[in-house]
This record gives C-alpha cells, sequence and structure tokens, in this order.
C-alpha cells in the first residue's frame, strides 16, 4: 500500500497534477513519515533516475546529498513538540513554514514542506497554516501527515487530499462502540463503576482498548473544538482538560509496542478516575 502511494504521487507529479497539500493518513505514523521523506527527496532530485520503468531520486545529486544530509535548503521539516507529556505543533512552527514557503526556491523545481502529526496543530496553528494550505507560491508542496484524517477539523481537512493508507472509518469499529457505551454507563448514566468497566476491558486486547479510547477521545477533541457538545464531559469543559487522559493512552500505547509488562486494569482504573472526574465538574 506505502508503495502504491508512492508510486501514484510519483504519476501525479510527472502528469503536473499533484495537489499542493497532501494529506498521508495512516494509523501508524512512521510508514506516512517514512513516505514523506521518500517523496519529498523525489520530488527534490534535480537527477531522477528510471527504476523498474518508475522515476526515482537519484541519490547522487546535490539535491539529494543536501537532503540526506539535512541541509537542503528548499526542504523544511516540522515535528511536534514535546513539553513534558504533552505533544503539540505551536504558532511559531507555522510562522516558520509562512516564512520558508515565502521565499524562492534555491536550486530544486520544488519547495517541500513536511508537518508530521498535524492532530497536533493547536487551534493558532491551524489557522496561521490555512491561508498557505489554501494558496501557497507555486511550485510548493505541503506533505502532511495524521494517525486519522476523520479526526481533523473540516476547515482543514478541505483544504487538503488526503490520501489514506488503509481504512479508518472508527465510527464502524465495534469495539469503540462498546467502548463508548460503557463509557456513557459510567460517565453520564453513572449506572456503573470504574472497576468493574477497567475489569470489562482488561479482557479485551490491550492495543486495541488503547487505540479506541484513543479515537474517541480526539473525536471529543475534533468536536469542541468545533462548538460542538460532547457529552463524556462536563458542560462547557475546554478540549485541553482531556489532554492528561490522550497522553495516559498514549503512554499505556508506548508501552504496549514497546513490548512492556503493562498492568492494564491498573492503568485503566487510573485512566478512568481522571476522566470522570472531568466528566463531573461543576
Ligand atoms: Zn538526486
Amino acid at each position: 500500500m506505502q508503495a502504491n502511494i508512492l508510486t501514484k504521487l510519483k504519476q501525479l507529479s510527472v502528469n503536473n497534477l499533484l495537489p499542493h497539500a497532501i494529506l498521508l493518513s495512516d494509523p501508524d505514523a512512521a510508514i506516512t513519515a517514512d513516505l514523506c521523506q521518500q517523496f519529498a527527496q523525489y520530488l527534490l532530485c534535480i537527477a531522477k533516475i528510471k527504476v523498474d520503468n518508475t522515476l526515482a531520486a537519484c541519490g547522487q545529486c546535490k539535491s539529494c546529498i543536501l537532503f540526506a544530509a539535512g541541509t537542503h535548503l528548499d526542504f523544511l521539516s516540522i515535528a511536534p513538540s514535546e513539553s513534558g507529556t504533552t505533544h503539540t505543533i505551536k504558532i511559531e512552527a507555522v510562522r516558520e513554514v509562512v516564512n520558508f514557503v515565502s521565499i524562492q526556491a534555491q536550486f530544486s523545481t520544488y519547495k517541500v514542506v513536511v508537518i508530521t502529526g498535524v492532530q497536533y496543530l493547536n487551534t493558532h496553528a491551524v489557522n496561521a497554516l490555512l491561508k498557505t494550505l489554501e494558496e501557497p507560491p507555486p511550485r510548493t508542496i505541503l506533505l502532511l501527515t495524521t494517525i486519522n484524517h476523520n479526526l481533523l477539523l473540516p476547515t482543514f481537512l478541505s483544504r487538503c487530499t488526503v490520501f489514506a493508507l488503509k481504512s479508518q472509518d472508527y465510527g464502524h469499529n465495534a469495539l469503540v462502540q462498546h467502548l463508548e457505551l460503557d463509557l456513557q454507563e459510567l460517565l453520564v448514566k453513572k449506572t456503573t463503576q470504574v472497576i468493574a468497566i477497567a475489569a470489562k476491558w482488561s479482557k479485551y486486547k490491550a492495543i486495541e482498548v488503547a487505540d479506541g479510547l484513543w479515537l474517541i477521545l480526539y473525536g471529543m477533541v475534533r468536536d469542541l473544538s468545533i462548538g460542538k457538545s460532547v457529552n463524556l464531559l462536563a458542560p462547557g469543559q475546554h478540549f485541553s482538560v482531556l489532554w492528561p487522559i490522550l497522553e495516559q493512552v498514549t503512554k499505556i500505547k508506548e508501552l504496549l509496542c514497546a513490548g512492556r509488562p503493562v498492568n492494564i486494569q491498573l492503568c485503566l482504573e487510573a485512566l478512568l478516575i481522571d476522566w470522570r472526574n472531568k466528566a463531573n465538574v461543576g
């Protein structure tokens, strides 16, 4: 699938049909980041070669050498910054992008900007990026990645061409629906207890529970940020109150992916207690 998308993008660029804002969406952030690197190098290469009947970056021209050294003047890569346990792409980083695209390309045909993890753009950063996203200078390509494009704001999404590597229609994910129903019982109807839910969830596959919770939380962040109400949180709460819960979920995912031992029931209990406190405020 990864190779297919790369081939498709290359074809679009050969035919001069490349969209200027390309959003690569896949739950595996490493895959989309890798695709961006490959395609950016390809776009910037000034001596493309034919491999198996398709064009590829040569790996030897000045552009490829500078790209490999991380010093290419026509390439900018932005990733979320970490402060403590929180990830965010701040407005300063977006300003850097806006400045970068305003300068003419130095020696490649294109200027390429990669922004990984656009779900971490804060509201100010999204607003600052919208104009560039809609109408970047000619020969400027923005390569963006996200773990799930369904979680992005419509204003942002409508300005990108989405390439989803896998189907991500989480609304039809049965486990996510189960988790949501349980959260309703716990946080809204208050007909069950944290311990009972944690015990039930710890019988599911831990990584799937973590992924499901992550999607639910991000869906809430998205809804709150466009003024929609959500019922799994006390009224009037800002979506930023969900960051600590999201960080707990991310931590669990990281531990599981690293093969570390995780007491999933205890982790889920802590997370649910935190969430319940936020749902009961006021
Ligand atoms: Zn090259």
